[in-house]
C-alpha cells in the first residue's frame, strides 16, 4: 500500500490525503510566499496531482490566481493556507497543514529566495 499523508486547514473545512512520492521539499522565502503565509518563510512538499484527494466536508480549497501557472489555495472559512494548484499536474502543499510534519520524506533539500529573508530569521536545511 502507497505511503499517505493527512492534514488540513485550522477549522477541518479542508481535509487532504497525499499519497505517493513526496517531490521536491523546500523552504521559500519569496515575497509570494510570505504574503500568502504571513511567514517570513513558507516550506512546500509536491505531490502528482492525481494521488491528491480532498476528502474534508468543504471539498476543494479556494484558489486564488497568483501567477501565470499556479493559483495559491486556502480555505474559504477560517482563510487558512493550504498550498498551491498548478496547471501541471502538481499540487503543492504546505507542511504546517500536515497532521504529521515531523515524518522524515517531507524534510526540506533546499531553500529558495534566501535573500528575501531578514538575516536574523534562520532556516536550516540538513544534506
Ligand atoms: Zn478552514
Ligand atoms: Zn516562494
Amino acid at each position: 500500500m502507497a505511503k499517505e499523508f493527512k492534514g488540513g486547514c485550522l477549522c477541518g473545512h479542508i481535509r487532504f490525503t497525499a499519497a505517493g512520492k513526496p517531490l521536491n521539499p523546500h523552504t521559500c522565502s519569496c515575497t509570494m510566499c510570505q504574503r500568502h503565509s504571513g511567514s517570513l518563510s513558507q516550506v512546500w512538499v509536491e505531490f502528482d496531482s492525481q494521488h491528491v484527494t480532498w476528502d474534508g466536508p468543504g471539498g476543494e480549497p479556494k484558489l486564488w490566481r497568483s501567477s501565470e501557472y499556479s493559483s495559491r489555495s486556502f480555505c474559504n472559512e477560517c482563510g487558512s493556507t493550504l498550498g498551491a494548484i498548478d496547471d501541471e499536474p502538481i499540487v503543492a502543499l504546505v507542511l504546517g497543514t500536515f497532521d504529521a510534519p515531523n515524518r522524515k520524506e517531507l524534510r526540506p533539500s533546499s531553500h529558495s529566495y534566501v535573500s528575501k529573508k531578514p538575516k536574523w530569521w534562520k532556516v536550516q536545511i540538513d544534506h
